[in-house]
């Protein structure tokens, strides 16, 4: 058990190292927070090119939040009860003049200085789904929605591993509306983006999967969220053979968002949702592993599929 674990960490610690002299990862001084060049962040746009064209053919309403969620709307999720570890808040000094002093002489000696900090009124958002919800509240046109969304999202998960980071970027397609609209989009987006990730030669391969619900109850959550396979990834190599890395996945939601936010289908019927996600940080990732580090030299047919 031990020596897995090693070998995975060593893993990690080398894909790094190589990354970092590469000049692809700049790093910042803190677990799971990077920098890219240029080469890295064309791999990204491209890929999210990619990303885009197939969504466009549906003809998805595009929209951009910023990495935010207020705090009302965060707190209209279970993201507190369910994944308390990885929530990102917002604090700011929201103290008088008279009060500034004391935190100056805090920081100077490098005493608790954030204890008197207060909370804003916005946390950063763990997906890029989590904005629209809020947005949705009311009753859906019969055709139900679908939308096009891309961000930077915040899991607090510091890690040796540098496909797990702390804020990294996904591109999401989420469709609201009934229960048979919800399950095909994600059963479309998991054969489409098998097919998109095969099409810059990743060995993709899709899993039932669940999320990392905190603690004893949500073991439990996990367990059912499996039976029910609400949850697939697309699982690729990266910085280890042995323990693959999930670089997109497709989620059918059922009603929880629907009634979170109040989201109704035409039929009057509490909303079903589902998304799948693109993790853009971690596909690059999985191209620099399997292709090498100079993207000049990768095979034709993935140059030409990402037009590189
Ligand atoms: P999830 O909402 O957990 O299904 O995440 C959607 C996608 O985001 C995953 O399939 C990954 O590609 C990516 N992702 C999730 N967590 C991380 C992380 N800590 N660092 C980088 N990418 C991530
Ligand atoms: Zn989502």
């Amino acid at each position: 058990m031990c020596g897995a674990h090693d070998n995975i960490t060593a893993a990690y610690e080398g894909f790094s190292a190589e990354l970092i002299a590469a000049g692809l990862l700049i790093p910042t001084g803190a677990a799971s927070v990077y920098g890219y060049n240029g080469v890295f962040e064309d791999v990204i746009e491209r890929f999210d090119a990619l990303v885009s064209h197939a969504g466009a053919a549906l003809k998805p309403e595009v929209m951009r939040f910023t990495p935010l969620l207020t705090r009302e709307n965060y707190l209209r999720t279970d993201h507190l009860e369910t994944f308390p570890n990885l929530m990102g808040s917002v604090h700011s000094f929201l103290g008088t003049e008279k009060e500034l002093p004391e935190l100056i002489r805090k920081r100077q000696q490098r005493e608790g200085w954030a204890d008197d900090l207060g909370p804003t009124a916005v946390m950063l958002t763990p997906a890029v789904c989590y904005p629209l919800y809020p947005t949705a509240t009311g009753t859906l046109p019969p055709q139900g929605r679908l939308v096009d969304l891309r961000g930077f999202v915040f899991r607090h998960e510091p890690s040796a591993d540098p496909a797990r980071l702390q804020m990294f970027r996904m591109h999401e397609f989420v469709r609201l509306g009934t229960p048979d609209q919800a399950l095909d989009h994600r059963n479309y987006w998991l054969k489409k983006g098998e097919e998109i990730l095969q099409s810059v030669g990743l060995d993709v391969k899709p899993v039932v999967a669940n999320d990392p619900f905190f603690g004893r109850g949500g073991r439990v959550m996990a367990a059912t969220q499996r039976e029910q396979h609400l949850k697939y990834e697309l699982i690729v190599p990266v910085a280890s053979a042995e323990k693959p890395t999930a670089v997109a996945s497709s989620n059918y939601h059922m009603d929880h968002f629907g009634h979170s936010f109040d989201i109704k289908s035409s039929d009057g019927e509490v909303a079903h949702s589902a998304c799948v996600g693109f993790g853009l940080e971690r596909i690059a990732l999985a191209l620099f592993k399997t292709h090498g580090y100079v993207p000049a030299q990768w095979p034709h047919s993935v140059r030409q599929a990402m037009s590189l």
